[in-house]
């Protein structure tokens, strides 16, 4: 195998005439949770649609498999290769973006970072929505690959939501261009929307063209100390009837999660006078046309402090305020990566249920081990929580490693049993692809796998990812 990856290498440093093949260094590619380590000596680096389009065609010929990469933040492990005869390919140097304000949408490379997208849009007077932690190394073709939620999902949609074309390069080398700006294309199959959310398994996304929006002006952020989950979601149920379109975020947090902030060495400003034992974040667009509903989010905020639904609510008067309400919440992912989870599960169960689902999923872990704490936070709006666990100060990682299989499993029945997602927002990589055969229905499963047996019938694109070793059946070429 080593020798027909170095004829490959040698193919592309021959055929192409940029440089596109680098030896990867051993941090340029990392599993952010340190659960995986990649083992591709080799990445391209193609400089457009074109070079693409050879490495894929020539790939697939030679049978080498290999592995998209792009901002290397993804948090189930698609990006890792698992094997030294397994080649990474980045589009980093693919990533021009380009803001059209006739029509107010973006075009992008794919390997064109997020915050840079962000960026551009914000400068021209408008707002690309996806907001996530990882916005500062995450490519927009990481994004799509797995069809990126975050903060503003409640409001304007995941990516999907936000894409209106894209352009990718099939196994076999081919382009699918499906760069038309179109609202209303019913020309056969969406292929735009399955190749969103494949993971690069299907195809390497190259390009997109995507959605923008006003700049929501002065959005409204409060602050709110709970006691329980169930209070979050009356506190939901007013926001949403009320406001409906207006939320932006509601985001749902345990106290935990701002002592392990303290505990990783973050400094944040507690906005509270006494220790919140949950806390809702939300941000509401006040301005919507010429209508400020800032009064009557207050009103409304005071009427359910009357009722003895919360302990305390605090909305912010300035910029800097409402950015640091944010960086508590922001800061919590960085804080738990420090501190090293057991495991961290990205669910959805339907908002109605999700305080139900808190209590029995917390009683059942501590059935298992006394030695583990939860860290629960997650986008409420939407239904998704980052359901993590990790073991006590006393305790390591590493002494209460044999209870993950247990815990993972009991999370996934219960997911199961409340009708809900073993996947949220981060996908199925490699860490998840055991898990999907056994709770995604054998219908769908077995759709997903003649597509991609269909379009990679050589299994050369991302072997492992979503469908685990096993599941495809290859074509003897
Ligand atoms: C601190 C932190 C916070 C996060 N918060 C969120 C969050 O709120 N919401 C959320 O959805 N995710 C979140 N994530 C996860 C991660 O940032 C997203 O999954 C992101 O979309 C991955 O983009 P990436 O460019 O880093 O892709 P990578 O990690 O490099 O790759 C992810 C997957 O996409 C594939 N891929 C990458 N580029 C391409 C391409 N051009 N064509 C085809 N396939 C490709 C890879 O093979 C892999 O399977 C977070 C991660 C971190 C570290």
């Amino acid at each position: 195998m080593k020798n027909e990856t170095d004829n490959f290498v040698n193919f592309l440093r021959k055929k192409m005439t940029s440089k596109v093949v680098t030896l990867v260094g051993s941090d340029s590619v990392s599993d952010p949770r340190d659960r995986l380590v990649n083992k591709s000596k080799v990445c391209i680096k193609p400089k457009t649609t074109k070079e693409v389009s050879i490495i894929l065609k020539e790939a697939n010929q030679r049978g080498i498999q290999l592995v998209p990469v792009g901002g290397s933040t993804g948090l189930v492990g698609g990006q890792i290769a698992e094997s030294d005869h397994q080649v990474s390919i980045s589009l980093e140097k693919m990533n021009a973006i380009h803001f059209s304000e006739e029509d107010n949408l973006v075009t992008v490379q794919a390997g064109a970072v997020l915050a840079d997208i962000k960026k551009v849009t914000s400068d021209a007077g408008r707002f690309f929505p996806l907001s996530i932690a990882s916005e500062g190394s995450c490519q927009i073709g990481g994004n799509l690959a797995t069809n990126a939620g975050g903060l503003n999902v409640l409001r304007y949609g995941s990516i999907r939501d936000l894409c209106l074309g894209i352009e990718a390069v099939l196994p076999n080398g081919n382009i699918v261009s499906s760069m038309k700006a179109l609202t209303k294309n019913n020309m056969g199959f969406d292929i735009k929307s399955l190749l969103i959310g494949s993971e690069g398994t299907l195809a390497v996304i190259t390009g997109a063209v995507l959605k923008t929006y006003p700049l929501p002006i002065d959005p409204m952020t409060a602050i709110i100390s709970i006691n329980e989950p169930a209070e979050a979601l009356n506190l939901y149920n007013v926001a949403s009837n009320k406001f409906g379109d207006t939320l932006m975020a509601f985001e749902l947090i345990k106290c935990t999660g701002v002592d392990f902030l303290k505990k990783a060495g973050f400094k944040v400003r507690y906005p509270f006078s006494k220790r919140a034992p949950w806390i809702i974040l939300i941000d509401f667009d006040v301005h919507v046309a010429s209508v400020n509903l800032r009064e009557e989010v207050e009103k409304t905020l005071c009427e359910v402090f009357d009722k003895n639904w919360v302990n305390e609510i605090v909305i912010s008067n300035s910029l800097e305020q409402k950015r640091e309400f944010w960086r508590m919440r922001e800061l919590i992912p960085s804080a738990n990566r420090r501190i090293g989870s057991l495991c961290s599960n990205d669910i959805c169960v339907p908002i109605k249920k999700i305080p139900e689902f808190i209590k029995e999923a917390d009683q059942t872990l501590m059935a298992i081990s006394d030695k583990i704490e939860i860290n629960c936070f997650g986008h409420m709006g939407d239904g998704n929580l980052h359901y993590n666990v990790f073991p006590i100060s006393e305790e390591s990682r590493e002494s209460l490693e044999q209870y993950r299989p247990e815990i993972i499993k009991n999370i996934n029945n219960l997911v199961r049993k409340f009708s809900g997602s073993i996947s949220a927002e981060h996908g199925i990589g490699r860490l998840k692809s055991a898990e999907l055969k056994l709770y995604e229905d054998p219908g769908k499963f077995n759709a997903m796998l003649a597509i991609k047996s269909a379009i990679d019938p050589k299994g050369i694109l991302n072997p492992g990812v979503i469908f685990n070793k096993g599941s495809v059946k290859l074509k003897q070429v």
